[in-house]
């Protein structure tokens, strides 16, 4: 039987930090030292070929022009390997793996993000375990030769979630990603249990692999919160750099009914904005019929971005807003279950 082949691309990250000798602070250092760190991944049945940006980052920095040149690569070497892994830090893995889920169109093959919270280098580092699950995950195939992910996904603290539906929940612990408002995609114990049921095929068999690499990222998120003055809501609201907002409101889809706010709210639908409601609450979903505060902003114009998060939800908008200039289409495109990031 033919090995998998797997390309393993690092993009910096925790997992291949050191401590800097003059300040201390963590920076990434050579992928060779990784891979040295990690002796196991050569006893793998598969074929594992290396590729390193230049620049390493700290996620921090991440920027769209990185999932552009990932998108870029996969595209280039998309017919070579079964599977991706991506290094990434931790920080922005979600945004990143948001991002890369609506550039892939038709993908049939894993993308598999991770990185850990520990340097690979340290004694009780998770990057082994992390790297060496997620790349048997880009491996694995089905009986009958297909992938058994083609998805984007994050392998973190023996779970495998949709990349689009998770976000980073823990500064310090090793369980550090959730995907709350989606099960996890597999489950890493004994054995790598596959939840089959939820995990999404490529809706046309066979269809070839599009990337959309245009995207368009004036967006601005404004989140909800007390003592928000109606400057702060006009300034974001209604600058003419924003094409699209996203307001992150209380519970299930909730914000200030006092007039002033809803009247630039309604200032800004009707200069053509997109406005989308998400809610800053970790699990669950947008309703704006529930509560007349909520009904008060749908009637203003504003678009249920349902259970989506917050990362998921911007990724959306650069992706769709960099394929048309048309505000409208993208507001009904908003409603609709593109790539399993919202529940429909
Ligand atoms: N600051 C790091 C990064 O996101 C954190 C990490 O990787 O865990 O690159």
């Amino acid at each position: 039987m033919n090995k998998a082949s797997i390309l393993l691309v690092y993009t910096g990250g925790t997992i291949g930090m050191k401590a800097d000798p003059v300040d201390g602070t963590l920076r990434p250092f050579d992928f060779g030292e990784i891979l040295r760190e990690v002796p196991e991944l050569s006893k793998f049945a598969v074929r594992l070929d290396t590729y390193t940006f230049d620049p390493l980052i700290d996620s921090s920095d991440v920027e769209p022009s990185l999932w552009q040149a990932i998108a870029e690569l996969i595209r280039e070497r998309y017919d070579h390997y079964d599977g991706f892994v991506i290094l990434h830090g931790t920080d922005t893995m979600a945004y990143t793996a948001s991002a890369l889920s609506f550039m892939l169109e038709n993908l049939s093959k894993p993308v598999i993000l991770t990185g850990s919270q520990l340097p690979i280098g340290t004694l009780r580092t998770d990057g082994k375990e992390n790297l060496i699950s997620a790349v048997e995950i880009a491996a694995a195939k089905d009986g009958e030769g297909d992938a058994l992910v083609p998805e984007v996904a994050i392998y973190f603290n023996a779970k495998l979630l949709r990349g689009n539906r998770a976000t980073k929940v823990s500064a310090d612990n090793f369980s550090a990603f959730r995907s709350p408002n989606c099960p996890p995609l597999a489950e890493a114990g004994i054995h790598i249990r596959y939840n089959r049921e939820h995990i999404l095929r490529p809706s046309g068999r066979g269809a070839a692999l599009a990337i959309h690499t245009a995207l368009d990222t004036r967006v601005s998120i404004l989140k909800i919160h007390p003592g928000m003055t109606p400057q702060l809501a006009r300034t974001v609201l209604c600058s003419p750099e924003t094409r699209a907002v996203i307001l992150e409101t209380y519970g299930s889809g909730n914000a200030p009914g006092k007039a002033w706010f809803l009247d630039i709210v309604r200032e800004a639908c009707t200069a053509g904005k997109i406005l989308v409601n998400v809610t800053q609450c970790l699990e669950g979903t947008v309703n704006m019929d529930l509560y007349a505060n909520g009904k008060a902003m749908e009637c203003a114009g504003v678009v249920n971005g349902f259970d989506g998060t917050t990362e998921g939800t911007l990724a959306k908008l650069f992706y769709l807003m960099g394929r048309s200039r048309d505000n409208e289409w993208v507001k009904s495109m908003l409603g609709k279950d593109l790539r399993g990031e919202i529940s429909k």
